[in-house]
């Protein structure tokens, strides 16, 4: 069943298309790749969903919530990683997961225990301490997708979360992401096709705002 429904999505930043006129859906548990290359309005699709932006045109649910109208109940229950995440290089990465829970909501004498939780299903346990600034890249985006799941949102926003990482970290972030599918609904965007391929079951191929194909990988591969 599905968890998020996107019905004729059009954004536009002042007269500029950015997306036009997207309709999909994601079921309950999918890992969809959100394909497309650079400018193809995978950000601003993912900002629209996640209610940082608003739609120009058409709708969007999630979790039955429409994002217009109530956009507190669809922020609840997505967790974001942006493609330039928030800097706060001094923090520590408990400050850091700390701070984020208290922004979240999360009830006060919760929040070591949900810190504790994230880090371990990201394996960032060993850094805890670490400053952000003094991390490998890898780390930092292991912190970054720690943040998205604090206080466990049915749904995950990943946006280029492999960018700018050696094969070596890419592997071992594409494994923690595969593992979080199934209990999460997971949207990975990026813009190389391997990344995709290897690891999601589905692709939604963005092209100058609009979806030109949306299917199971081996039925697209079969059908091209
Ligand atoms: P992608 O994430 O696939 O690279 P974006 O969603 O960032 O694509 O961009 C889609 C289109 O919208 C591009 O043409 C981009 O230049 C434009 N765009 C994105 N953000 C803005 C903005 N804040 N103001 C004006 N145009 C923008
Ligand atoms: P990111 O997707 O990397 O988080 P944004 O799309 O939010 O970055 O863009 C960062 C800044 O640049 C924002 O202030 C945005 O308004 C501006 N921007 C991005 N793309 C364009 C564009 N094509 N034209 C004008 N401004 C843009």
């Amino acid at each position: 069943k599905p968890i998020i429904e996107v019905r004729n999505l059009t954004r536009r930043y002042r007269d500029r298309v950015a997306i036009e006129d997207l309709s999909f859906t994601v079921g309950e548990g999918e890992l969809l790749g959100f394909l497309g290359p650079n400018g193809a309005g995978k950000s601003t699709t993912m900002k629209v969903l996640t209610g940082f932006l608003p739609p120009s045109e058409g709708s969007v649910k999630v979790a039955g919530f429409d994002v217009s109208t109530h956009p507190m109940e669809v922020k609840r229950r997505i967790g974001y990683l942006p493609e330039t995440p928030p800097l706060y290089p001094e923090l520590t990465v408990h400050g850091y997961l700390a701070f984020v829970a208290a922004l979240k909501q999360v009830p006060g004498r919760a929040v070591k225990a949900e810190v504790a939780r994230v880090a371990g299903l990201t394996g960032v346990d060993d850094v805890m301490g670490r400053v952000l600034q003094n991390l490998s890249k890898g780390y930092q985006q292991r912190v970054g997708i720690a943040q998205a799941l604090l206080g466990s949102p049915p749904v995950l926003i990943l946006d280029e979360p492999t960018e700018g990482l050696d094969p070596v970290q890419r592997a071992d972030l594409r494994a923690l992401i595969r593992s979080l599918a199934g209990r999460h609904t997971v949207l990975l965007s990026t813009h190389i096709l391997p990344e995709v391929t290897v690891t999601c079951e589905k692709v939604l191929i963005l092209h100058q705002g609009r979806v030109v194909a949306h299917d199971a990988i081996d039925r697209l591969a079969k059908s091209h």
